[in-house]
């Protein structure tokens, strides 16, 4: 086992490779040993244009290029959805080597918020629940059109069992807000439920363990478009390991809904300059939900 980094050089590290995953630079990964496998294509085509990496982080993989992505509930093409009109087509986002998260699984026949609640219970599937103080289901309104999903609880959420509360939530409620709409009348989860540690990023086997539940809210919901606010959320549902830049913004497609992905409210504290770019994401969400689309920056 190489030897463990000091641990306020690890936090630094850490925080740093954050800041590259909220810009869709996600291509540093620590277990490149557990995730390369014989099949997984390895490029390195962008590697040259990706900023120097953390010295102990320098592989990249990426998976092949678009394949067409076979579907549970087959929709009209991307590039066939009314709004995407002014936007390129984009080609699906390269799936991630690995079975599919959502692929195989069907859609439950009555399934209810309640039951999934309750089939989560007190959970203890995957190692967050050791450090949690709350499990955070989600917030908003079971019959919302519009869904956000989030990447997994910070120190906020989890002292309230509720997403998006903390500072990356008051810029979420006045993102909802310049929508036109309010955060009760929109749905809000995350992709884990349990808080990582340290804001660490979600860990493969807690997403695998915790995205059946996701599926099941999304799928119960049944909205109009689900909004992926940053890499780990878009990654997630779209089973890529791309760079969000490369997909934000596009309108995609996750069993039927209208996908698109944005950026982070967290990474929008860091990078208000980005806002301009979120904005246009929400404004395409806003034509598809049929509200008033206002020109220019929210008031
Ligand atoms: N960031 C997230 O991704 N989710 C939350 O619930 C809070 C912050």
């Amino acid at each position: 086992m190489p030897p463990r980094l000091p641990e306020a050089l690890e936090k630094k590290l850490t925080a740093r490779l954050r800041y590259y995953e909220d810009l869709g630079i996600h291509h540093f990964y620590k277990d490149h040993a557990v995730r390369a496998s014989a099949t997984d294509a390895i490029t390195a085509t962008s590697v040259a244009s990706q900023p120097p990496a953390a010295a102990s982080t320098i592989s990249y993989e990426e998976s092949p290029l678009p394949k067409p992505t076979p579907r549970t509930n087959p929709v009209a093409p991307v590039s066939s959805l009314a709004s995407s009109a002014a936007a390129p087509t984009p080609a699906f986002p390269a799936r991630a080597a690995g079975p599919s998260l959502f692929d195989a699984v069907n859609k439950i026949p009555g399934d209810t918020l309640l039951k999934i609640r309750e089939d989560l219970g007190d959970c203890t599937r995957c190692k967050l629940h050791k450090t949690r103080k709350n499990i955070v289901f989600a917030d908003g309104n079971p019959k919302a059109e519009l869904i956000f999903v989030g990447e997994g609880p910070g120190a906020d959420e989890d002292a309230q069992g509720l997403p998006f509360v903390g500072r990356a939530g008051k810029l979420l409620n006045q993102m909802i807000e310049a929508m036109g709409l309010r955060r009760q009348d929109v749905y809000i989860c995350n992709v884990v439920k349990c808080r990582p540690p340290e804001n660490r990023l979600p860990e493969r086997d807690e997403i695998e363990k915790c995205s059946p539940f996701l599926l099941r809210q999304l799928d119960t919901i049944a909205p109009k478009v689900i909004v992926c606010l940053g890499a780990c959320a878009a990654q997630t549902l779209l089973e890529t390991n791309r760079g969000i830049s490369q997909f934000r913004g596009q309108w995609l497609d996750f069993r039927g809904h209208k996908l698109m992905a944005t950026y982070h409210p967290a990474y929008l504290l860091r990078n208000p300059s980005a806002k301009t770019e979120v904005w246009k994401d929400l404004q395409k969400v806003m034509a598809v939900l049929g509200l008033e689309v206002k020109k220019g920056k929210p008031a």
